[in-house]
């Protein structure tokens, strides 16, 4: 896709997380690789509300490229990423609700109890607190990207890395479901987990799909 193609999809997204109550006020920041550089919201935007001069290009170094407004403050976070996950060509980072919710709690989103989950997840951990856009917040995250495609910002919110923005979108909407069912599963007692079996049943499934 073009560079205006790939601008349209951010502010499509952005949108959607909006719409959704995924992304409140300015919290958040979007980015997709093109070429060999990145296309990132600009710091301050708001993503429900974004236009073609929010979104800036950079380097890998986090050098601005192209456009009139700073990157993201998570600008370093997402090169990191980038930098470890080939395969990752879209990331998301959102204060969404739910999912922050255990993020304030320190609480991984671990528990074996939705397939699609167990399938798309397996689990998200939680890395460790650092000031929002420092330098220790990299530190502390992009680690878990190795093995992960998605990570709970402690005392922050989520990051979340998938092949494309459409992918990146879904698995953002699905980490918030399941973060919300988790919850409200306690108010009746806690749900039952999937057996052993069950999970290496997924686990193949998804060795088969190729994700
Ligand atoms: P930016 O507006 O700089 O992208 O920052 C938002 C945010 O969520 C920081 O963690
Ligand atoms: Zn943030």
């Amino acid at each position: 896709m073009d560079k205006d193609g790939l601008k349209k999809e951010i502010i499509k997204y952005g949108k959607m997380l909006g719409e959704k109550n995924l992304s409140p006020a300015t919290s958040g920041n979007i980015s997709v690789r093109f070429d060999e550089n990145i296309l990132i919201s600009a710091s301050g935007t708001c993503l429900y509300d974004l236009s073609e001069k929010d979104i800036v290009l950079m380097d890998k170094n986090s050098n601005l490229i192209e456009g009139e407004k700073k990157p993201s403050s998570e600008k370093n976070l997402h090169n990191a990423i980038y930098a470890i996950r080939p395969d990752i060509n879209a990331i998301f980072h959102c204060h969404s609700p739910y999912t922050s919710v255990f993020a304030v709690c320190h609480k991984p989103l671990s528990k074996p109890i939705i397939s699609e989950n167990v399938f798309y997840f397996g689990e998200i951990p939680v890395a460790d607190y650092a000031l929002p856009g420092s330098e220790k917040l990299v530190e502390n995250t992009a680690k878990y990207f190795a093995k992960h495609n998605a990570v709970l910002l402690a005392n922050h919110g989520i990051v979340i890395g998938a092949k494309d923005l459409k992918n990146a979108y879904y698995l953002m909407e699905t980490a918030e479901v399941f973060a919300q069912i988790y919850l409200h599963s306690l108010l009746l007692g806690g749900a039952k987990e999937l057996s052993k079996h069950d999970i290496d049943e997924i686990y193949e499934l998804r060795k088969k799909s190729g994700c």
